[in-house]
């Protein structure tokens, strides 16, 4: 079968949900993935950062083969002997107390917002019904109806309430706006430190700060989202890192399923995670045996190999090569570690045709919010990759 087969089948019997790129990728390594015809293509997106180690990484592979070899789910009803090494890794390399596996990101914000909501009540004492917690304009944080309720992105809304209530959103990046916010029935303040889905969004230097001493102030939770970009992806091994902070919770997937699984995690300071009792919270698959063995040796990967040092360093290569990038279409180039995007005026070069040039090319990244081309490699590309995937930006932007 072509391509083409492979795309009219997956468009006669899928929702349309998604709008691919016509490339039908078949094997991957490393950096590279191969389509159905044995084309390869430089990976710049890295599975939107669940890619980070690189396609089938061989340590993660083999953790994988070796566990499938012996159990793969057991569900919660029973302890297994994979799960408390990788809770105790994840508790240690985040610095907080206690961890709650799930599977998908969105799950890891829902548990987060459950237990901002009970801990207000029980801890803090705001009354039932009355819990508000603060959001960021352009945030992403995932697709289930309570999360999209407070998006501000109408394609994601549209059609989709009647919503949950308890969200108030202000301005990204603008701490005062945070404080004013803040009323005696505030229980948290959800964001992502840098807004991944929003266009790589960099709030100002201090952001993450300020919103640590506005939440001691006024005793409200900090909970920062970082399934994007978390686990090495802007130089850290966690964003918040980079202004000496901690949050008192944080959701954690993607990479953490070393490009193999979906695995998340709710992390969060014992006197937080102590609202969940059992029978309060809960998932079949969280934390199943296949998938603590994957996301253990997804972590003990990262640190081995230097990936997060290597995202600082490449980081730093791969901002200041786009930024000396000179075309009349670009408005601005922004990120952190192996993370940046390049902001283009849709007038004079829309990012998908960007995105579709680059791939006839050999490189894959994908547009966001039309305006917007993303550069997120596996954290193992090597400079000359970059340098190449710039050189193909640049002829892609001429071609358009
Ligand atoms: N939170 C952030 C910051 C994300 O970037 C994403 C996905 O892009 C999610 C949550 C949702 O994750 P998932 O698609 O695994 O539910």
């Amino acid at each position: 079968m072509s391509s083409s087969d492979f795309i009219a089948r997956e468009d006669r019997f899928g929702a349309r949900n998604y709008a691919p790129l016509p490339v039908v990728l078949a094997r991957g390594e490393g950096a590279y993935l191969w389509d159905v015809e044995g084309r390869r293509y430089l990976d710049m997106m890295g599975a939107y950062s669940a890619v980070s180690h690189g396609h089938m990484h061989p340590r993660i592979v083999a953790a994988a083969k070796a566990q499938l070899a012996r159990v793969g789910v057991v569900s919660r009803a029973y302890y297994s002997d994979r799960l408390g090494s990788f809770l105790e890794k994840l508790c240690a390399l985040s610095g907080l107390d206690r961890c709650l596996p799930m599977n998908t990101g969105a799950e890891a914000v829902e548990t987060a917002i459950k237990a901002a909501r009970r801990w207000s009540h029980r801890v803090k004492g705001i009354p039932e019904g009355k819990a508000e917690i603060i959001v960021a304009e352009g945030n992403f944080h995932g697709r289930t109806t309570t999360i999209v309720g407070f998006s501000s992105e109408p394609s994601y809304r549209e059609g989709f309430g009647p919503f949950a209530p308890g969200f108030v959103t202000v301005p990204f990046g603008d701490a005062a706006a945070m404080a004013a916010a803040v009323t005696a029935h505030t229980a948290a303040i959800l964001v992502e430190p840098i807004q991944g889905e929003a266009g790589i969004r960099v709030p100002p230097a201090g952001y993450l700060g300020e919103l640590r001493a506005i939440c001691d102030r006024n005793n409200v939770l900090l909970i920062l989202d970082e399934i994007q970009s978390g686990l090495g992806r802007t130089g850290r091994m966690f964003c918040f890192e980079h202004e000496g902070i901690r949050p008192d919770g944080l959701t954690v997937g993607k990479a953490l399923g070393g490009g193999l699984l979906p695995v998340s995690a709710f992390l969060a300071r014992a006197d937080v995670m102590a609202v969940f009792e059992p029978g309060s919270h809960g998932s079949t698959f969280g934390g199943n045996p296949l998938a603590a063995a994957v996301a253990e040796a997804a972590l003990d990967t990262l640190v081995d190999e230097a990936l997060v040092e290597r995202s600082a360093a490449l980081g730093e290569t791969l901002l200041a090569r786009l930024a000396a990038v000179r075309h009349g279409a670009i408005r601005d180039v922004r990120g952190k570690g192996l993370w940046v995007g390049v902001e283009l005026d849709p007038a004079q070069a829309p990012a998908r045709e960007v995105c579709l040039a680059m791939m006839r090319r050999g490189v894959l990244s994908k547009e966001t919010h039309e305006t917007v081309v993303r550069f997120a490699p596996p954290l193992v590309v090597t400079e000359a990759e970059i340098d190449h995937a710039i050189d193909v930006f640049q002829a892609a932007l001429s071609e358009v």
